[in-house]
């Protein structure tokens, strides 16, 4: 068995059975791809602006010969009926840590075999849906996810380079075709005709839009029963419908997670939001970002009054109450 087959057999004893590797280089190819997107203003605040530090793994190991991509399939139901609701990436354990935990092994795994590794999970700026479509892990769609032919686009990506040389897999191309289902869906018409990528406006995809910490009330209605993420595009894609689902356990959804509860959410207090969110995938960008979209969703989707958050701790939150009043009429 050799160095490749090695890995990958410890990582399917380990639960992990879509994996891929390719060739650790700079990524010249993707210069002038993310130069039209700056120039066209389409990054947002979580994009890193260094176009190196997006394109040149040597950043991160000088030594490095191969990356590894690795995809966790994270989707427990297609059950898509609730309300208000959270997107589906983050029903389940916060997904940086369950898939560090993973990486981990797998590096300790390549170290054993001699190799030097660096693990990543969204901790550096490296193309991640790119690497993994040349590793022949999946291809990009036209809306942007990595779209794999075992669990569709329903995948977080972690990477390991390492200086271990290993043989890469085939590149993916894109698979969409003509279908432009999820251009059709998105409410915001982010995703727009054209070359992958440049012309997607990620300043107005609501899956960033929940997560934003200051949003103009024009944003209020869009919202309808998001509470964090958006998975309207992967909904519509073709390649999501016979798919597996996750058998990562870490992955099974909270109960809270998926029967949300408006009221409760709205009115949370910090020992609520760190015995049951901060541990989920959405707790990372705090517990007002959470209680704003509640507060939202309670006015248009679900109906309940929302008196009593005139009376939060927060300016924030009263900021956002005041406006709501406004802006409803109320
Ligand atoms: Fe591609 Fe259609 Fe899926 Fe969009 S919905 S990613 S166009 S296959």
């Amino acid at each position: 068995m050799n160095i490749k087959e090695e890995i990958i057999e410890f990582c399917i004893n380990n639960g992990i059975d879509t994996i891929g590797f390719s060739e650790c280089r700079i990524f010249h190819e993707l210069n002038p791809y993310f130069e039209k997107r700056k120039k066209l203003g389409l990054e947002n605040e979580f994009e890193e602006n260094s176009i190196d530090k997006r394109i040149n793994p040597f950043l991160y190991m000088p030594e490095g010969k191969t990356i590894i991509t690795i995809a966790f399939p994270y989707l427990y139901s297609l059950d898509f009926n609730k309300k208000t609701h959270f997107s589906k990436y983050t029903l389940g354990m916060d997904y940086h840590a369950v898939t560090t935990g993973y990486m981990e092994k797998i590096c300790k795994f390549i170290q054993g075999m001699g190799g030097k590794t660096m693990p990543f999970v969204d901790s550096n700026s490296l193309p991640e849906r790119y690497i993994a479509s040349n590793s022949g892990v999946g291809f990009i769609g036209k809306n942007n996810t990595l779209i794999t032919e075992k669990y569709g686009s329903y995948v977080f990506l972690g990477e390991i380079i390492t200086d271990l040389i290993i043989l890469p897999d085939k590149p993916i191309d894109q698979k969409c075709g003509n279908c432009e289902m999820c251009l059709e869906a998105c409410p915001t018409n982010s995703i727009v005709k054209g070359q992958v990528g440049i012309n997607n406006d990620a300043n107005i995809c609501l899956s960033y839009i929940t997560q934003k910490k200051h949003i103009e009330d024009s944003w209020f209605e869009k919202l309808n029963g998001r509470i964090f993420g958006c998975d309207t595009c992967q909904r519509a894609c073709p390649y999501n419908r016979e798919i597996q689902l996750s058998t990562i356990s870490e992955f099974i959804p909270y109960d809270y997670m998926k029967n949300v509860d408006v009221q409760a959410l709205m009115n949370m207090d910090n020992d609520l939001f760190k015995d049951k969110y901060k541990i989920a995938s959405c707790g990372w960008r705090g517990k007002n970002i959470l209680k704003r979209n509640a507060i939202i969703n309670a006015l248009l989707i679900e109906k309940i009054n929302i008196l009593a958050v005139e009376k939060d701790t927060s300016p924030y939150i009263r900021d956002y109450y005041y406006r709501l009043l406004k802006f409803f009429n109320l």
